[in-house]
């Protein structure tokens, strides 16, 4: 069976004493369990060429939590995707419903940056979700379409992270049979869109995933993998998750 991947959003979290600890919890999980699910960790921009180093040859990939569109340039306080491909990021999440809401992310604009990180040989992982409005109006469908269609570039590599607003930081998780529903309509717009690289992309859930609601998550069909904000920052939780994806 395939392992599902797991994917930890730090947000703007992890001064360096609480990233060394977390980094240090996972080093020492990772010695002792062999064979462990695919791991992506994305800290804050300041914390990545630290813990890059320590996840260096361990089964644990760095990831970033945003790129800019421009490879370099005059573009004050931005991050390159080249700059993240250059210390050793293999990931980045592009899209996330923080950032669209707090900066006004735009499907092309996300569609941009996603492009700009397929061309510095990084994997996008491209977040869309419904409000809670959105769901109880029934309208989440046809959000969720155009959010495929403007932000996800014309040759795609990389995943699709589904994301409900109201599951984010909520506590409140998507039941299976609402993750599963949504699995099925965006992979039916991907092999629509993409044909047979379509049947391939990872899928993944995020939304208040948590130890013990993770296993019934996983047994969601067609499931990629998970996105974990909160528990990425608790490794004894965050491990967990480790142990239940082997
Ligand atoms: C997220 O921010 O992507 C997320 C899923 O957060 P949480 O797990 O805390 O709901």
């Amino acid at each position: 069976m395939v392992k599902p991947i797991i994917i930890g959003n730090w947000k703007m979290n992890g001064l360096t004493q609480e990233a060394d600890h977390i980094v240090s919890s996972l080093l020492a999980y990772a010695e002792k369990n062999k064979d462990l699910a695919p791991t992506v960790i994305c800290p804050p921009f300041t914390q990545l060429y630290h813990i890059g180093k320590h996840l260096k040859n361990t089964p644990f990939e760095l990831g970033a939590q945003d790129c800019h569109v421009a490879e370099k340039g005059a573009y004050t306080g931005n991050i390159s995707a080249a700059m993240l491909n250059d210390i050793g990021v293999k990931y980045v999440i592009l899209g996330h419903s923080e950032r669209r809401s707090e900066y006004k992310e735009s499907n092309a604009l996300i569609n941009q940056k996603a492009t700009a990180a397929q061309n510095a040989n990084i994997l996008p992982v491209v977040c869309i979700g419904e409000t809670k409005e959105e769901r109880e109006s029934g309208q989440y469908k046809e959000v969720l379409a155009e959010q495929l269609k403007g932000s996800l570039p014309e040759h795609f590599v990389g995943l699709v992270a589904y994301e409900p607003i109201w599951a984010i930081g909520t506590g409140v998780t998507a039941t299976n049979e609402e993750i599963a529903e949504v699995i099925l309509f965006i992979r039916e717009k991907l092999v629509a869109q993409y044909g047979e690289n379509g049947k391939k992309t990872l899928i993944l859930y995020g939304g208040s995933v948590k130890p013990n609601n993770v296993k019934d998550i996983f047994a969601t069909s067609e499931l990629g993998g998970v996105l974990v904000g909160g528990v990425s920052l608790i490794p004894e939780d965050f491990l967990q998750l480790l142990t239940i994806a082997q």
